[in-house]
């Protein structure tokens, strides 16, 4: 089967490439390994209500995501909510507040020489009084960014801080799958084509001319392939389900592969008979109404409820080097660990919570098929190798992906959705 283009990989960025060039007259034919659409951005609906098992919020006002929404008539709601922290014993509200972040921030802007975040916080804060700034530090880049602090770029983290749009925080209406389709049914009305279940194995390759054989068998042709699957699929070993095979091999492109971070999560959702944070005899005399995130130093640390939806949905998230230590963990013991944190938290008997349970979902994205990760962090490598995968490969071969995005938002819808929009560019 021929195209102009191949596309691997139907998820933002893939989907993004897609619709950019069908629209610009090629002839795309996208190959997907998975039954749906989506990668990781997985929406499934329960009693008619969308959850969301991978991407869920729209990280500030972010230009090419929000543009797109309003493209495609698809409408998002504020997710603004309070911060809650449970710590030593006591809710505390709106504690983003760090005791010495100020300074922190100040010594992190003077840095000259990229350095891993951990080397840094070690070097510049050794002394004992650091010890509540160290250990808040290394939470919020294994919580947020999914990372490896021994692993994590100083500067990009520095870059994400000062561009962080603290007010803004967004769900799409509906889920975020339907931004997705949104995307698949544009490439389809231009032309283009999306397979599902289609496995890609091996590419060989010469300028201008490629092929990409599925694990079925079937061999599709193009001028030129845009590679869109997770950087965790670029990097998994050989054996492994979906791994891809270059013929003849882009070592160049596999070693900068190898140099870039890719995190680790696990998204826990628990839907109970009601939303019994709301009740104030579990907050100590306190509302916890309008909680939004509650932070912990619990195993599952970081919860969030659908404020200000009502709902009875409380999702849980343990991401970076934790995340990596439970990747073998069964989905029950994660599930009992989760409730026990919720348990410890709220002071509730964890088999009173477990009766509670109407639903739930454990989805340990680390070993998930088709991802092996969470999204990507920069190495201090990272810049330098992202270049090299920004380059195309004789006219031939374009890589795209969240990982490939320069800016701010790193590990986002948004920079897949550039990434896809800008390979589409470079295709003339
Ligand atoms: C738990 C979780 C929560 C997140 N939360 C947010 C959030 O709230 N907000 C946000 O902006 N971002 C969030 N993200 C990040 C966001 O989901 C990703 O950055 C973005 O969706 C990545 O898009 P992509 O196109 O680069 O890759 P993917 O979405 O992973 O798409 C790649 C596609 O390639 C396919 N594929 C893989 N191997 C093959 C093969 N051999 N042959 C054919 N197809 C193949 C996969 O099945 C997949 O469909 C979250 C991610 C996770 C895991």
């Amino acid at each position: 089967m021929n195209a102009d283009v191949l596309i691997i990989g139907a998820g933002a960025a893939g989907l993004m490439a897609a619709r950019e060039l069908a629209k610009k007259g090629k002839k795309i034919i996208v190959l997907e390994a998975q039954n749906r659409i989506g990668g990781r951005i997985h929406t499934v609906y329960e009693n008619g209500k969308p959850v969301e098992l991978g991407a869920e919020f729209v990280h500030g006002n972010l230009p090419v995501t929000l543009a797109l929404l309003h493209e495609a008539g698809i409408l998002y709601t504020s997710a603004s909510a309070s911060t809650w922290k449970y710590d030593e014993g006591k809710f505390t509200n709106n504690e983003w507040f760090i005791d010495h972040w100020d300074l922190f921030i100040d010594k992190l802007s003077q840095l000259e020489q990229d350095t891993s975040i951990d080397d840094f916080i070690e070097s510049q804060f050794p002394e004992d009084k650091y010890r509540e700034l160290r250990r808040s530090v290394r939470q919020y880049v294994s919580g947020y960014d999914t990372a490896n602090p021994k692993k994590a770029s100083s500067f990009a983290l520095r870059n994400e801080w000062q561009h962080e749009d603290e007010g803004a925080q967004h769900r799409v209406e509906g889920g975020y799958i339907k931004l997705l389709n949104y995307l698949a049914n544009e490439c389809e009305s231009n032309g283009g084509e999306v397979k599902l279940n289609s496995v890609v194995k091996d590419i060989y390759w010469e300028p201008e001319k490629v092929s990409a054989t599925t694990a079925d068998g079937v061999t599709y042709h193009a001028e030129k392939i845009i590679i869109a699957i997770p950087l965790g699929m670029l990097q998994i070993e050989t054996d492994k389900e979906g791994k891809i095979t270059f013929h003849p091999p882009v070592k160049e492109q596999q070693e900068a592969i190898m140099q870039m971070g890719f995190g680790s999560v696990i998204k826990i959702l628990i839907e109970f008979d009601e939303a019994f944070w709301e009740n104030e005899s579990v907050g100590e005399g306190k509302s916890l109404k309008d909680m939004g995130y509650l932070l912990s130093q619990e195993e599952t640390p970081t919860w969030w409820t659908q404020y200000p939806e009502q709902s009875t949905l409380f999702t849980g998230w343990i991401g970076g080097p934790d995340a990596w230590a439970r990747k073998d963990a069964t989905d029950d013991e994660i599930l009992k660990q989760a409730l026990q944190s919720i348990a410890n938290i709220f002071k509730l008997d964890i088999n009173e919570l477990q009766n509670r349970i109407k639903s739930w979902h454990i989805i340990n994205w680390t070993t998930r098929s088709f991802t092996h990760g969470s999204y990507a962090y920069d190495t201090v490598e990272a810049p330098e190798a992202r270049k090299t995968l920004n380059t195309p490969v004789n006219e031939t071969l374009f890589f795209a992906g969240e990982y490939l995005y320069e800016g701010a938002a790193m590990g986002t819808v948004e920079a897949a959705l550039t990434s896809g929009r800008d390979v589409a560019a470079r295709i003339k």
